[in-house]
């Protein structure tokens, strides 16, 4: 048995696939055309013989099949290879009408028949091609972290203190008592500093974020990783920009035939990604735009959009970095700057308009963070907060981390207009189904 891509391979011979009825139109009692879906993609099957054609009567969208014919070169058609005098083996019929017609080049259903019906959509090939150049992307993504001494981890995702309580979480019943489902895996990556030295997760963190946007989920995929013993932020900055590096080109070389079929355009991308302080970035957003945010604390969705564009059209790269962003507005991990106490360790990575990625070096020594733990009306006693502080106690080396959304990145590297096209079963405010 082959599969459809094996077709060039096997030019004159007589071969067997298999797979899923996608369209089969019938010309004449004695010529029929059926387009086959298997893991690979599409291949046609021409049939020549009443018999034959008969056997399909009746058979509806995502009947499995296996056909045997002989493999022809057709220079100038759609398929450039197909199989010709097929014979048919109808597997198992599938008799209930498709609700939505994927025999299209796109799927044409509004969003919610789309994701009412994502199980049988997914069969399309365009949704089937996102989530295989997704698992590609992760796959390089940890081959980076592989290749740098990085060690994997899973943390639990059922927890007893919100770990970034100023975002919104979701508390869950646990045996009668209150519990959270896991933000992100920060205190727990941080704390496996003193263990392996450098930790990397890829895993579900959660967010009840309650804006329907085109860049939130509720659910969603993140990588997080953490690094002991840095000499400077610009360290940290360089470390970010090899892993933006290698992830892109990477998955360009081994995937560009997905990236090409999704039109997916290759990023513009340098070795040292520009970089704009938040307060440069307010001046310039201003100059440029009239808009003013310089009170804001944080980006606003449209200055990061802003400078996107302007890093992309002046400065030639679609990753920038926006840094120096202000102590008020730190989490109690955060370091504050040296020079400029006014200033965290902080740093976003942006991409084609969105943020993807916020890096931080921490705080790491034991009173200093409990005393920022106080000034952000936490109590430092807290069990939720105790473990994490025994971290500090015994050991920490100086160290900093990042947080990625890797739902977004793979939403931006392929150009999808919305966050859920990125996911296979994409939850919101409103969806928990399928
Ligand atoms: P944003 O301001 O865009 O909501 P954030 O600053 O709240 O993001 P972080 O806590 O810094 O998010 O999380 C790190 C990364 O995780 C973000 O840069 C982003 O890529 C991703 N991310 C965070 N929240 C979401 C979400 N609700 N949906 C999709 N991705 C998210
Ligand atoms: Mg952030």
């Amino acid at each position: 048995m082959l599969l459809s891509w094996e077709l060039s391979k096997h030019v004159w011979e007589i071969v067997e696939i298999r797979g899923w009825l996608h369209t089969v139109r019938v010309v004449s009692a004695n010529l029929a055309f059926l387009i086959l879906r298997d893991r690979d993609g599409l291949a046609q099957v021409v049939f020549e013989d009443a018999n034959e054609i008969k056997k399909l009567e009746w058979c509806l969208l995502w009947t499995i099949l296996s056909a045997k014919g002989t493999v022809a070169e057709m220079p100038k058609g759609k398929f450039r290879f197909e199989l010709q005098k097929a014979s048919v083996n109808v597997i198992r019929k599938v008799v209930y009408p498709s609700p939505i017609d994927i025999s299209k080049d796109e799927i044409h259903a509004d969003w919610e028949t789309l994701l009412e019906n994502k199980v049988v959509a997914l069969r399309h090939p365009t949704q089937m091609k996102i989530f295989k150049l997704a698992a590609i992307i992760e796959k390089n993504m940890r081959a980076f972290f592989d290749q740098n001494w990085f060690t994997q981890i899973n943390s639990p995702k059922i927890i007893g203190f919100p770990t970034e309580w100023w975002a919104e979480v979701f508390e869950i019943d646990y045996f009668g008592r209150k519990a959270y489902l896991a933000q992100s895996p920060q205190f727990y990556k941080q704390m496996m500093v003193p263990v392996f030295e450098r930790v990397y997760e890829i895993g579900r963190a959660y967010r009840a974020e309650k804006s329907n946007t085109s860049r939130h989920l509720s659910e969603i995929l993140m990588l997080d990783m953490e690094m002991g013993f840095i000499d400077s932020f610009d360290d940290i900055i360089e470390m970010t920009e090899k892993f933006a590096n290698f992830v892109v080109k990477q998955t360009w070389t081994e995937a560009e035939h997905l990236l090409t079929a999704l039109g997916a355009t290759k990023p513009l991308l340098v070795d040292q990604f520009p970089r704009i302080s938040v307060d440069d970035l307010h001046e310039l957003m201003l100059k440029e735009t009239g808009e003013d945010y310089r009170k804001e604390k944080d980006l606003a969705p449209s200055e990061e959009k802003f400078i996107c564009e302007y890093s992309a059209k002046h400065w030639n790269s679609d990753f920038v970095i926006v840094d120096w962003f202000p102590w008020s507005d730190a989490k109690f991990y955060h370091h504050q700057n040296k020079e400029n106490p006014n200033i965290a360790d902080r740093a976003d990575l942006l991409f084609r308009g969105v943020e993807i990625v916020t890096l931080t070096q921490r705080e790491v020594n034991y009173q200093k963070l409990v005393d920022q733990i106080k000034a952000q009306g936490q109590n430092p006693e807290h069990p939720g907060l105790k473990h994490y502080l025994d971290s500090f106690k015994y050991g920490m080396p100086d160290e900093w981390g990042f947080g990625l959304g890797i739902t977004r990145f793979i939403q931006k590297l392929i150009g999808l207009e919305n966050i859920k096209e990125a996911e296979l079963f994409p939850r919101d405010v409103q969806r928990i189904t399928p």
